[in-house]
This record gives structure tokens, sequence and C-alpha cells, in this order.
């Protein structure tokens, strides 16, 4: 896969914080939960102080997912909205801020919420509308966020583009990179200045972990966004950032056999009679398939499609199903399935689910690392049962 500063991003990924306990060479990086540090003496303070400012634990994960997405700095937020309310400490009143229309639910109604209150001004954007692009970057943004590829539908953009013309206009760029994590694509290297993740998705990659992380380019930009997050409160917990290190050793690996089974699952669905459309980038006919295989290593494991004969043929499909776990998330080692429009999405309006082109029969997967023929013969019984 990738290659990161330091080298090949499988090893970097596993040899995160092994061999760095200094008191009893502990080989696995030890969690330390103690939310306080001792002075060594008066007025002489150790590295540590205070968790909520600084944990080793943390600091450890920090680093390697700063490492892996080529960034100076790294922050361990407790989630992954923590990662995106972060980035919008550094807007003013007076700053305007551009967001993809398709964006993660959960950042749509942030930013939208917190524009009604006046925090800054926000324009919301088809971000593969290049007239839209234009005219909202006319308007001088101080931010401007990119998701790709795009939830639930998977389109894309093409980062190096985009961001050269918002660093034009003097606007930084952020990256939403949860979909596909740093193995499969490395936005810094792109040429932008923030990238976050929701590591409860791949990074984490076992479902029993909530958390976020940020990532800057730039030692100074690194150094206002950990400020802020001591500042406000919202750093990750010790225990988490144990948890999600450990996670992310096997993201490479995991990755792989990942991406191996949804092409398969994108092949199956291609073809089935109950299927009328399928969203996959690893498909040359798909809109960012070209993009993608610029800018990606890889096509993820995330698709979306329409069934035939709406909501109703949804929710036999569900009913029908027994390995896939009808449940919102994505990115563990099962396999999960949603309906964007009632789970995921249900905080936008149906007016902004249709503009964004989430339907009622839209279906999202977040292919497992499960046996692939267990895999697809649920899927077939369950579409079978779903036209019947
Ligand atoms: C889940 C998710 C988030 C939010 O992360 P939480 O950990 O749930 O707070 C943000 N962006 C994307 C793309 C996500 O999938």
């Amino acid at each position: 896969m990738s290659i990161t500063k330091k080298g090949n991003i499988t090893t970097s990924a596993v040899r995160a914080g092994i061999n760095t306990d200094q008191q009893h060479g502990a080989v696995v990086a030890p969690i330390y939960l103690s939310s306080t540090y001792s002075l060594k003496g008066f007025n002489n303070k150790r590295q540590f102080d205070y968790s909520r400012t600084g944990n080793p634990t943390r600091a450890t994960f920090a680093g390697a997912i700063a490492e892996l997405e080529q960034g100076s700095v790294g922050i361990v937020t407790s989630t992954g909205m923590a990662a995106v309310h972060l980035i919008c400490q550094l807007l003013s009143t007076q700053d305007t801020v551009v967001i993809p229309h398709d964006c993660y639910g959960g950042s749509f109604r942030l930013f939208t919420h917190l524009a009604k209150r006046g925090q800054f001004k926000l324009i919301v954007v088809d971000q593969n509308d290049q007239q839209a692009l234009d005219n909202a970057l006319a308007h001088k943004p101080k931010l401007v966020l990119l998701e790709s590829p795009s939830n639930p539908l998977l389109r894309l953009v093409d980062i190096e583009v985009v961001t050269k013309a918002c660093h034009a206009v003097g606007a930084l760029v952020a990256v939403d990179n949860t979909f596909l994590s740093p193995a499969l694509q490395q936005p810094l290297t792109l040429g932008a200045d923030i990238v976050f993740h929701s590591t409860t998705k791949y990074i984490n990659g076992h479902s029993d972990v909530v958390g976020g992380v940020v990532v800057a380019k730039t030692e100074e930009l690194g150094e206002q966004l950990a400020w802020w997050a001591n500042c406000i409160g919202i750093t990750g917990s010790a225990f988490d950032s144990f948890l999600a290190l450990r996670g992310l050793k096997t993201l490479p690996v995991r990755m792989k056999q990942h991406q191996e089974n949804a092409l398969r699952v994108a092949d199956f669905l291609k073809n089935h009679d109950a299927i009328d459309a399928i969203y996959f980038p690893g498909f040359p006919e798909h809109t960012g398939h070209h993009i993608a295989k610029k800018q990606q290593y890889g096509f993820g494991a995330m698709l979306s499609f329409e069934i035939k004969g709406d909501v109703e043929a949804v929710k036999k499909l569900f009913e029908n199903l027994e390995l896939f776990t009808l449940a919102q998330s994505l990115g563990g080692v099962e396999s999960l399935i949603s309906h964007p429009s009632t789970m995921t999405h249900a905080g936008m309006t149906i007016p902004d689910q249709l503009e964004a082109g989430i339907t009622q029969s839209l279906v999202r997967i977040s292919v497992g690392i499960e046996d692939i023929d267990d895999i697809l013969a649920d899927l077939a019984h369950g579409l079978t049962q779903s036209q019947l």
C-alpha cells in the first residue's frame, strides 16, 4: 500500500508505539490512565502535567496518525464530531466557510446550526459543480471543507485541483478522510492543510470506540488547533487512544481484505435484477473513477445502491438478512447495512436529502471482512426476498 515519510505504511502502523517504554521495556505502549502528573519540583514541569492537555497514551496514538497522514501534528479528540468542532474554532464571525451539500449528516448539522447562531457565514455547495464552487470561492472563504468519497453516494472530488483553487483565494482546506483512512488516501500529500477522521470507523476498526483525530500539515496550524483542543476540553481519553492505537496496527491489512470483499460485492450487485443503480468508485463508469485512480491507493469498501421497489423493498431486504447487521456507522470488521434517509442522514430535511441525491430506495453497505461466500449468500437471499 502507500508510503509515508518514514517508510511503508503497513510497517509504520504495526510498529506504532512499539519499544517506547523506557521503564520496563513493555513491547506494546502502556496505557496511562492517570489524570495528573507530579512536577519534578517547584516550577519544574515534566513533559505531561494534566491529561486534558496531554497524555502519553494519547500522544503515542496522535503521533502514529500524524505519521501515517504525513502531517506535523496530530490531535486526538473524543469523537469525530469533536474533531469537526475543533476545526470550527479557527473561524470568527466575519469568516466564511464552504461545505459540501452531501457531507456527513452530523457535519452538515453542526455547520448549519453554528452558522444560524452567527458563529460564521456558511456556503453549502455541490463540490462537483465547478460553477458553484467558483462562486463560493469568490467570497474568499477562510475554510473549505472537503469530503471524498462523500457519504452515502461515494462522489469524489479532485483534492489536488480543488485545493489549488482554494489556496489561490487564501482558504484553508480540511478533508474528511474517514471513508478511506490514511492507508488509502493521504490528503495532506495532495496539498490539503488539515485532514480529519472519525476514528470510530476504519482506524479503530472494531466498532468499540467513538473517537476522532485532526492532523495539521504545519506545526503552526497544529499548535493552534492543539491549543483550542485543550481550551475547550475535547481531547480523547487514554483508554480510547489505547484501543484505537491497537486497531491502527492492523489498519493496512484490514483495508486489504475490506477492499477485496467490496470488489466482489460490487460485482455481484452490479448485475443483480433487484438493483437499479450502484455507486462504487471502483467501476469505470462511476463519475469519480478517474479521480479515485489518481488520488487513492484503492477504491475503499463502502458502496451504496438503489433497490427496485422503493422503501418496501428496503424493508424486506433488511428483514431477510442474517449476516449483515442493520446499523449506522461503518468501517468495522463486521458487515453493516443502513438506510441513509432514515438513519445517518435523518438530521437533514427530506428536500435537502433529495437535493443531495438521497432517495428512499437508497441502501448503504459497509463491507466487512467475513468470508466473502457468506457475505454474498446473505445478500443473494435478502435481495431475492426483497422483490417478492
Ligand atoms: C462518523 C463520521 C463522522 C463523525 O464521527 P463520530 O465519531 O460519530 O462523532 C464524521 N465524518 C464522517 C465521514 C463519518 O462517517
